[in-house]
């Protein structure tokens, strides 16, 4: 969208009023709060792909947040794409031509990686909003001057990208293209923002759309994800730089630390953090405002808010300041309490100025000579035409007359016909109505001059004034994001301590050792969301001496899926720096964690359930390391039983193996087969989830237990689901002659025919019982009739099912007695 605006006053303007184009809007260039969600980013990306490999540069234009990185070497296009689904930008730029084969001038583009990007942008990025940009605005060249000439810095090296050649071609483009829609200074981009993939825990998408860490699998939104959780966080600021931390854990154990120092004070202080967070509840989003500032678009409003914010700054600060945690008291000092900018903002602004900046009301009186003067002189006039009224009646003796305005005469007197003979000379005769006449008299005109030409003048110079009044909020840009940055981190490590507290959790050793030990670990999602029964904790210990790899059996429905989850997720939770749902847990860093988890049909990109399942899995055994963690539910479940199994299996021992790579795998399954060859794997064990037989059928404990199991009890499960009961009833049928017709362990062959298992013939009892039922006519049965074909049925049924259905019986005389055990 282009806005066109008028450049000059139609007054003022000879022949056509100049206008121009403005601004112009697109999906990643949105400013508008309306269009934007608070704890939500909105991302503009651009990339340059070469052979030698990728560079990215990302901004968010409403904050002004810059940030570049590159990747080298031949993963550069997967890392590529990782990481752009990671911040899932609103819009893509792209060299034009990157699609062809011929690459334009000196350089010839890698056109393989942007065909996978183009790919990815059509299935990714809401209405493709691909952006082709020309060729040489991502030019080394032209991209240094527009980088250098924006910062103003001679030299790369002062923006520290000096030796990324890719990021730089991608950031200057970038700026480029945002300095010809916006049609602003940008001052807010104040800084650009350097960083390595490698800095981070690696989190593929797949993995981290498996974790849910910040939407739900099944229902895509919030509610249901680790954010949601963790988010207790008051301002906008504090939201955003909440999931950045989430989404992007560390690797830097000293770095890691800080964090947790910092929520440990905050948890140890409850008076401390409840009075910062309801100081910073006061705080609007900085960052947003001072963008508008930055694009020049903020208006009287935004300014205030902006003050009423700086009026919780120096609470805050002092709060940080005179807290003994000498890290705490570091953010404190990078704060400003941003003083100057509060009081010029009140001293020149009214409390509620309107929404439009060049219609006056903005300015407080008190603070411009000029325009208290104008004002004054306005008021006297206006004062002088109110009371004309009552002078007039008095003098002509027409107790009729009238004082109005209109926009073609101005103000006029108005004499109804019966009393013209009374006007006296001085009048003169302006406009003839059907029973009045209007008039004006020069006195009349003299203080009309005075109230329109005060008015238009009160606008011009308030609307001066108030340019002044943003241009001086726009110097101060530089501290007023530093100020944004040191509350949003207050802001996200209060809610941290705030969660901790809340939900139990404990302070994580986090180590470079190598190994994870958990000591009633909890999935903190899952446990927030059940309210009847509580939540089991289970330990983990995963080491590469003697326990990195756990084959993990149980029923279905048993929490198999949750615990491996919820390891996961301490680790990650324990990597940003969070205290973590667990009595106890030691963290040795892992550099990535990679999920294979449940179906996913990507019918969309003419990818089959097993096909999708099977990349993943590729994708999964290609990059795992000895510090990866790796979790891998039900590998092999999308195809035929023995195909399964033996991927399953050679997974197994490719990750397990000799010379394989020996990451910490939790893994999955119900091929029961797979719990003796992990018995002969040396740093392999099995452990099982435990459950409790009863004559009701089975209770599921939850307990993570050592030792295989050898049963799913997935036909319980398809009870409990409600399968229909003939189904369910064939099913143990055919389940019991599958398990006499094998001996335990051994997979059913293509020629074992399943012995004692009878066909479903149609002279059954069970068929013909059904037949019987199926004729019933219910709206032609008596209520005698129904109650006496209602008894006779159940007999039947139990005499069908035999001694089950006797115990069943039994069961329900004994509730229907009393309470029972
Ligand atoms: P399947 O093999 O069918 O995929 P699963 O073993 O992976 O099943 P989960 O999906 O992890 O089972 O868990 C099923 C349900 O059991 C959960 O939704 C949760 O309600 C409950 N549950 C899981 N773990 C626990 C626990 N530790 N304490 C209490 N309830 C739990």
């Amino acid at each position: 969208v282009a806005i066109c605006e008028q450049m000059e006053y139609p007054r003022q303007a000879k022949g056509l009023v100049k206008r121009e184009v403005v601004r112009v809007v697109t999906p990643g260039t949105v400013i508008e709060a309306e269009a934007l969600r608070g704890k939500e980013r909105n991302y503009l990306a651009s990339v340059w792909c070469e052979r030698r490999g990728c560079g990215l540069a990302y901004a968010d234009a409403s904050t002004g947040e810059l940030a570049v990185t590159e990747w080298r070497g031949a993963r550069a296009g997967e890392e590529l794409l990782a990481e752009l689904n990671r911040i899932d930008p609103a819009e893509l730029l792209v060299p034009a031509g990157a699609y062809r084969t011929e690459g334009p001038g000196e350089e010839r583009i890698w056109s393989a990686e942007y065909a996978a990007l183009t790919e990815w942008a059509r299935s990714s990025l809401p209405g493709q909003v691909v952006t082709e940009r020309p060729a040489e605005s991502f030019s080394h060249r032209r991209a240094v001057q527009t980088l250098t000439g924006h910062f103003a810095v001679a030299t790369l090296a002062a923006l520290g990208c000096q030796d990324l050649d890719l990021a730089v071609r991608a950031a200057g483009a970038l700026l480029e293209y945002l300095q010809e829609t916006q049609k602003s200074s940008l001052s807010h981009f104040t800084r650009l923002h350097t960083y390595w993939g490698r800095d981070y825990l690696g989190l593929d998408p797949a993995t981290r759309r498996n974790l849910e860490l910040v939407e739900s699998l099944h229902w895509r939104e919030r509610k249901g994800s680790l954010l949601w959780v963790l988010d207790e966080t008051v301002t906008a600021m504090g939201g955003r730089l909440l999931r950045q931390w989430v989404e992007r854990p560390l690797l830097s154990v000293a770095e890691i630390r800080r964090r947790l120092e910092w929520v440990a004070y905050l948890v140890e202080r409850p008076e401390v953090r409840e009075e910062l967070r309801l100081h910073l509840r006061q705080v609007y989003d900085l960052e947003r405002l001072i963008g508008r500032v930055g694009y020049n678009t903020a208006n009287g409003r935004d300014l205030v808010a902006l003050a009423r914010s700086c009026a919780a700054l120096p609470a805050v600060r002092s709060l940080l300041l005179a807290s003994p945690a000498a890290l705490l008291r570091q953010l404190g000092e990078e704060m400003d309490d941003l003083q100057d900018v509060k009081e010029l903002i009140d001293r020149a602004l009214v409390d509620d100025p309107p929404a439009t900046v060049r219609e006056g009301g903005l300015i407080r009186p008190g603070y411009d000579e000029e325009v208290d003067r104008l004002r004054e002189s306005s008021r006297a006039a206006k004062e002088w035409i109110a009371s004309l009224e009552a002078r007039e009646r008095e003098a002509t003796g027409i107790k009729s007359l009238r004082v109005g305005f209109n926009k073609v005469f101005g103000y006029y007197l108005e004499v109804t016909r019966p009393n013209l003979h009374l006007v006296p000379e001085r009048y003169q005769r302006r406009q003839t109505l059907a029973n009045a006449e209007r008039f004006i008299t020069p006195e009349l005109k003299e203080q009309e001059a005075l109230v329109l030409g005060a008015e238009e003048r009160i606008v011009e110079r308030e609307y001066e004034l108030f340019l002044a009044v943003r241009d001086a909020v726009a110097a101060a840009a530089p501290r007023i994001q530093a100020t944004a940055r040191a509350v949003a981190a207050v802001d996200v490590l209060a809610a941290l301590a705030q969660v901790a507290v809340r939900w139990n959790y404990t302070r994580p050793e986090v180590d470079e050792g190598g190994e994870i030990e958990i000591e009633g670990g909890r999935h903190p999602v899952v446990e927030r969301m059940m309210s009847e029964v509580p939540f089991v904790p289970n330990d983990c210990r995963l080491n590469h001496a003697e326990q990195e790899f756990i084959l993990l059996t149980g029923p279905n429905m048993a929490g198999k899926s949750t615990y491996m989850r919820q390891v996961a997720l301490i680790v990650l939770l324990a990597q940003m720096g969070s205290f973590v749902p667990a009595a106890r847990a030691r963290v040795g860093v892992v550099e990535r964690i990679f999920t294979r988890v449940g179906a996913a049909d990507d019918l969309a990109s003419g990818q089959s359930t097993f096909l999708v399942e099977m990349s993943e899995m590729a994708y999964i055994l290609r990059h795992a390391t000895p510090r990866s963690l790796i979790l891998l539910d039900e590998v092999g479940r999308g195809t035929s039983t023995f195909d399964g199994l033996s991927i399953a299996w050679a997974v197994v021992e490719f990750l397990q193996g000799g010379p394989g790579p020996h990451p910490f795998t939790l893994f999955a399954t119900h091929y029961h087969e797979l719990v003796p060859l992990v018995e002969t794997l040396p740093q392999a064990r099995n452990y099982q989830v435990a459950v409790a037989s009863s004559e009701e059928g089975i209770v599921f404990l939850h307990r993570i237990v050592p030792g295989g199991a050898d049963r799913s009890y997935g036909i319980e499960v398809a009870r409990l689901a409600g399968l229909p009961w003939p189904v369910v009833e064939r099913a143990r049928q055919i389940l019991a002659g599958l398990e006499r017709s094998r001996p335990a362990g051994k997979p059913l062959g293509r020629g074992d025919r399943p012995a004692g298992v009878q066909q479903l013939s149609l002279f059954s009892p069970l068929r013909s019982f059904l037949e019987e039922l199926a004729q019933v006519e219910v709206n032609r049965l008596t209520p005698l009739d129904a109650l006496n074909l209602l008894a006779d049925l159940v007999e039947r049924a139990r005499r069908l099912l035999g001694e089950e259905g006797e115990r069943a019986a039994a069961g329900r005389r004994e509730a229907a007695g009393g309470p029972r055990g």
